[in-house]
């Protein structure tokens, strides 16, 4: 545990773990780093601006995604007027499947239920559902529930926690739970929590703290957070802050921003915030920008992405920086926009 290999005295046995322990970290420098707002705002206004670009080009598979991220992170900087409101709209009608009423990451891609959990997002945080079929929309979710609760993630049934939370995300935001077997999918959800509080992607998986986001979003969302070993899980989660400050998915990884987003929005949903240290998680995500161009890199140094950009301010958010609107944990899309559907996703307040 990490506030063992730093409380404890330094013998051997400690020093070796500790050696071990910082090889999968990274180095930070020391010099304290303002957040470069307007340039994240150009960084995003500016993604994908030009389309015969390599990156635009090779991404089509993420396309829905992509704007989802780069919708909410502008929306959080209060500068969601910088994109082209209609566009996206029309984008995204036209990537609804007429038959299946799933959404695809593209036009003439295959529906799958992570592109519809963000083709819905970008609609509700624009105020747009009516935009497609929300009936069908349900329809498809509710075709892709199995037997015992889990969710397949398309038709070619692949099984993932990642999928149930999709799920019960797209239902909830569109108020349509009624369609899905709650209690089945708590079951299977449930059935993937391990001895260690955390939880994988199916039955006896690994614990992985995006899949464990996915889950405690999960029971934020059905109202079952009650079921969670929070003490337990929250000693996993603040397990995986690094000496640099930065938080990893998994044991022995290096650090990554957008595991400042998964392991702080699950420990805000289970009221455990304060079991890191927010001030050095600050810093480790600020030395991850990228001072030219803008945009969040996963670790220091490297070329930013729109996804880690995202993260990047959601966690910002999280750890309460004023410049930046406040982020729902569960959804991750901004609270005033939960807010205006009535949505109340729990949160434990210790
Ligand atoms: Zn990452």
């Amino acid at each position: 545990m990490v506030s063992n290999v730093c409380n404890d005295s330094f013998d051997k046995t400690n020093f070796h773990s500790l050696q071990a322990f910082t090889a999968n970290d990274v180095k930070i420098s020391d010099d304290s780093k303002e957040l470069y707002f307007g340039k994240h705002v150009d960084y995003i206004a500016n993604h994908g601006n030009d389309k015969n670009d390599y990156e635009y080009c090779m991404t089509e598979f993420l396309r829905m995604s992509g704007i989802y991220w780069g919708v909410t992170g502008l929306d959080l900087m209060n500068e969601l007027g910088r994109l082209d409101k209609q566009s996206i709209i029309e984008f995204v009608k036209k990537c609804q499947c007429p038959t299946t009423g799933g959404i695809a990451a593209c036009e003439g891609h295959d529906p799958h239920i992570l592109y519809t959990l963000s083709a819905i997002q970008i609609l509700i945080i624009y105020d747009c559902l009516d935009a497609i079929d929300t009936d069908m929309v349900a329809k498809y979710v509710a075709s892709l529930q199995q037997l015992d609760g889990s969710f397949f993630g398309d038709k070619w049934g692949e099984v993932d926690t990642r999928f149930s939370f999709c799920a019960v995300a797209i239902l909830s935001l569109i108020g349509r739970m009624d369609v899905m077997d709650v209690e089945k999918a708590v079951a299977f959800v449930m059935s993937c929590c391990n001895a260690d509080g955390g939880f994988g992607s199916k039955p006896n998986a690994e614990s992985h703290a995006g899949l464990i986001y996915c889950c405690v979003g999960f029971l934020s969302i059905t109202d079952q957070l009650h079921r969670l070993d929070c003490e337990r899980l929250a000693w996993w989660l603040c397990e995986r802050q690094l000496p640099s400050g930065g938080l990893n998915g998994r044991p022995e990884k290096l650090p990554d921003v957008c595991y400042s987003w998964w392991v702080l929005a699950s420990l805000t949903i289970i009221g455990r915030l304060h079991w890191i240290s927010s001030e050095s998680l600050e810093k480790f995500i600020l030395s991850c920008q990228d001072a030219e161009t803008g945009g969040f890199a996963d670790r220091t140094g490297n070329l930013p992405d729109i996804f880690h950009t995202l993260f990047g301010l959601g966690a910002l958010s999280l750890l309460g920086d004023k410049r930046l609107k406040p982020v729902n944990p569960t959804f991750c899309m901004p609270q005033y926009v939960i807010e205006r559907c009535n949505l109340k996703p729990k949160v434990i307040v210790l």
